[in-house]
């Protein structure tokens, strides 16, 4: 098969080039995926030419700083469709944002003999700061189930909604599976029951043209190091009704209209309420490099990509007896792969793809309890960014023929990589 991938596009990523022997097949794009060099040269322009706080200084450094910060938003406002500008608030994050709309809109909504939904398939990030809602809420986590293809079943999602129900906090895209939800039904299913939604995008962003009106979601979070952008910066898109209301998160600078001793304290507006403290400015400039990079690569492109080394991985471990795909990544493809070898621990399979130069996450991908309720001890998960080859797949099919048991047994616990 022809490789589509032109190496225009790889050029741009310097880490693919990093001139010390074999190239790196890079398969854990999931976790985080590299930047390429419009991204990097986005961050440095700013450190070099306008790096001031924002929202403070009232100098041209300042001010023009500000002006680029609010610019990132406005352009993220429009990558994800939402309609105003201060729906898009600027978090560490997509934990960070799920962590503080638990700590305000949760904390406003939920109380004891409530429930909050989520799904059996969820990141922990989209997991534990529910469940710490409920537990000192006393509330109830219900969890609707997975079934045997990965799926969460309409029914099953259908079954779990109810007058009780005050939050449906729901991944987008699976982190383990890659398995897509059908997030627009899930969410005009909850509304009829009044149930505020929450999506965790963290998986999608990259993958697909995300439409949060579209979506009708209340709440859509998500992390700019998995879209090609720099780590410590996130979104949370809250539709203006619910988020334009949330009381601070953090309290510190940058929040406050006016604070005196004697008086109660009056706070700014949204999105600057939630922003407390200086902002990761760079990271915000960072992020909008990286929705305009991934604009000019056109998502029909990513999708087709996506799709092209899905069939390319499913082809590559047909006639390979002990691998096997799990779930169905072929249905609808969405740059993730896992994959399990019959008698042979996750770890070492990843650590000998690793000494063939793949790059690749292996465990339970930081949602044991799905892994758990498939009854798995952990998968090889394979995810690709636009810069992955047909090429490369077949060096881990190349690398797969050869794997053999090692030093963790199936009985091991998961203690290194949760
Ligand atoms: N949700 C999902 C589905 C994820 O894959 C991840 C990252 N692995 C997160 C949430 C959390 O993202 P971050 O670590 O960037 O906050």
């Amino acid at each position: 098969q022809d490789d589509p991938v032109p190496t225009t596009i790889r050029d741009q990523f310097p880490i693919l080039h990093r001139g010390d022997g074999d190239p790196l097949v890079y398969l854990d794009n999931a976790a985080t995926t590299q930047k390429p060099q419009a991204v990097l040269d986005a961050i440095t322009t700013y450190y070099t030419t306008v790096n001031s706080n924002v929202g403070r200084g009232y100098h041209t450094l300042g001010l023009t700083a500000t002006d680029r910060y609010e610019d990132a938003r406005e352009t993220v406002r429009a990558a994800i469709g939402a309609a105003r500008a201060d729906e898009i608030v600027f978090a560490a994050s997509c934990t960070a944002a799920t962590n503080l709309l638990a700590e305000t809109i949760g904390r406003r909504l939920v109380g004891p003999g409530d429930q909050v939904v989520i799904t059996g398939m969820e990141h922990n990030s989209n997991l534990l700061p529910w469940r710490r809602l409920c537990e000192t809420t006393g509330a109830e986590l219900v969890v609707v189930p997975v079934g045997a293809d990965g799926r969460v079943a309409e029914a099953d999602f259908a079954a779990a909604m109810g007058e009780r129900v005050r939050i449906a906090a729901i991944a987008h895209v699976s982190n383990v599976l890659g398995t897509v939800n059908p997030v627009a039904d899930m969410v005009a299913r909850a509304r009829e029951y009044g149930v505020v939604t929450v999506v965790d995008g963290a998986q999608a962003v990259a993958h697909r043209e995300v439409d949060v009106t579209a979506l009708g979601v209340d709440f859509y979070t998500f992390s700019a190091h998995k879209m090609y952008g720099p780590m410590g910066i996130g979104v949370l898109y809250g539709k203006w009704d619910l988020l334009g209301d949330l009381p601070p998160h953090h309290v510190g600078g940058g929040t406050v209209k006016a604070v005196s001793h004697a008086e109660p304290v009056r706070y700014v507006g949204v999105p600057a309420r939630l922003e407390a403290g200086t902002p990761n400015v760079a990271g915000a400039i960072g992020l909008a490099a990286a929705f305009d990079f991934l604009r000019d690569l056109d998502r029909d492109r990513v999708r087709a990509h996506d799709a092209m080394l899905t069939r390319a991985v499913v082809d590559a471990v047909d006639d390979l007896d002990a691998v096997r795909v799990v779930g169905d990544p072929g249905k609808d493809p969405c740059g993730i792969v896992s994959l399990v070898v019959d008698g042979i621990h996750p770890y070492d399979v990843g650590s000998h793809l690793d000494a063939h130069g793949i790059a690749v996450r292996c465990g339970v991908h930081c949602a044991s309890t799905f892994l758990d309720s498939m009854d798995m001890v952990g998968t090889v998960r394979l995810s690709f960014a636009i810069y992955n080859t047909v090429d490369e797949i077949e060096r881990v099919r190349a690398a797969l023929r050869t794997v053999r048991p090692g030093f963790w047994t199936a009985e091991h616990p998961n203690t290194r990589f949760l």
